[in-house]
């Protein structure tokens, strides 16, 4: 045969087959989208066990979303219940992985039960795993996300807290310079800045402790600390405060020991003991209580002064909440005392509630586990694990 027409030829019958080649691959494409698959093949090789020893979630699902296998953490974080995947959420994202094959990732809000309120948040990443099945990964960032509101929150207030004694000391320097001929009325505006700077150190203190505290949900070293020498301390602290008001202060504290950190549980009990004798009027007594009850013991600090409305017992324990504002300010407060009392007693494995009526006084109560000592051989019988350790139960008075 010619060549040339050998040629010709060959090309005529490689186009035709290419043509029917390509005819063929789109119409097996379209048969295979169209009908359903008989069976979903099998998991590559190894998915299963790795699955298995994953600490993180990691979920399987097939072409009919049914969950193939999970890792553990995936069943108790409550995203698979009974061989399905529980949120629509995450439905979602596997079927649209599933039509067009493209990765994708998302931050999602997810409810842990039947309560609204209570959520987690989930970086969910998904991908296609073999020819039929879907990988669904999960990281917790509930967590992640609430240290970053109470960041942002903490800024929004810090700022606008920072913003008054500092615009107060920049007016009272304005008013310095213009008292420069009248010495009385210097020092008198040098006498206020010096309040309003002792304040914003206060402040800005307290603010690094907090913080400190709310980053830190537990404690890392915690000793063991002897309560009734925390109290002794603590009403030392407000000894001068309370004798400016002839406040009485008086303590009673058998000894009794919880595992902690000795320095921040003195903080907590002098913040609840100098707004006692803050907001009670001269003459008035303030006691604190040490109680053992159970495994627990009790610290309550009890005054007579003007008593918090029902209304507002709740959130006093807000950072930067006050009843009073002006009442807060005039007495130096910076509304953060009780939000450390609080994290204090929650880093221990404790709380503080508040007893309270108008007019009558109000009683912050720390309740905080009693220590439980490892028995030893040379521990007193009777006291290996009661946390009230031998010798005599101490009275003291401030
Ligand atoms: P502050 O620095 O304003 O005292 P706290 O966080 O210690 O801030 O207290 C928050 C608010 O709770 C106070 O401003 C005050 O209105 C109220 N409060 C706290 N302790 C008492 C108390 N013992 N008696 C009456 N009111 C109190």
């Amino acid at each position: 045969m010619d060549p040339t027409i050998a040629a010709t030829l060959g090309g005529a019958v490689g186009l035709v087959i290419g043509a029917v080649a390509v005819l063929a691959g789109r119409w097996s494409e379209r048969s295979y989208a169209d009908a359903p698959l008989p069976e979903d093949p099998p998991l590559p090789r190894g998915v299963g066990d790795v699955l298995s020893v994953l600490r993180s979630i990691a979920i399987v699902v097939d072409t009919s979303d049914a969950v193939v296998t999970s890792s553990a953490p995936a069943v108790t974080y409550g995203l698979v219940r009974r061989g399905e995947l529980v949120h629509s959420e995450m439905r979602h994202l596997a079927r649209q992985v599933r039509r067009d094959g493209v990765i994708r990732e998302a931050e999602l809000d997810l409810a842990r039960g039947p309560s609204p309120d209570a959520s987690v948040v989930m970086r969910v990443r998904v991908a296609p795993l073999g020819v039929s099945h879907i990988l669904l990964l999960a990281e917790d960032h509930t967590h992640a996300r609430r240290v970053e509101e109470v960041r942002r929150d903490f800024v929004a207030n810090v700022s606008h807290e920072l913003k008054t004694p500092v615009g107060g000391i920049a007016l009272l320097a304005e008013a310095v310079l213009d008292a420069k001929d009248d010495p009385e009325a210097v020092a008198r505006f040098a006498q206020r800045i010096q309040v309003e700077s002792t304040r914003l150190g206060r402040l800005v203190q307290e603010i690094v402790d907090l913080s400190r505290l709310q980053v830190a949900d537990t404690l890392h070293e915690p000793q063991l600390v002897e309560l009734s020498a925390v109290v002794a301390e603590a009403v030392d602290r407000v000894r001068v405060a309370a004798e400016a008001k002839q406040i009485e202060v008086s303590a009673v504290a058998p000894e009794v020991r919880v595992f902690g950190d000795p320095d921040l549980l003195v903080t907590a009990v002098a913040n609840l003991l100098t707004n006692a004798v803050n907001y009670s009027d001269a003459s008035t007594r303030v006691g604190v209580g040490l109680r053992r009850v159970g495994e627990t013991v009790e610290v309550a600090v009890t005054d007579q002064g003007q008593g918090i409305p029902g209304t507002e017992q709740e959130r006093i324990f807000e950072r930067f909440y006050r009843v009073d504002a002006a009442r807060s300010r005039a007495t130096g407060g910076t509304g953060l005392g009780l939000a450390i009392v609080k994290h204090i007693c929650a880093n221990h494995g404790g709380e503080v509630t508040v007893w309270s009526e108008e007019g009558r006084g109000s009683t912050f109560t720390m309740r905080l586990p009693v220590a439980v000592e490892p028995a030893t051989d040379d521990t007193p019988a009777g006291t290996a694990d009661d946390g009230v350790p031998a010798g005599t139960r101490g009275e003291s008075t401030a």
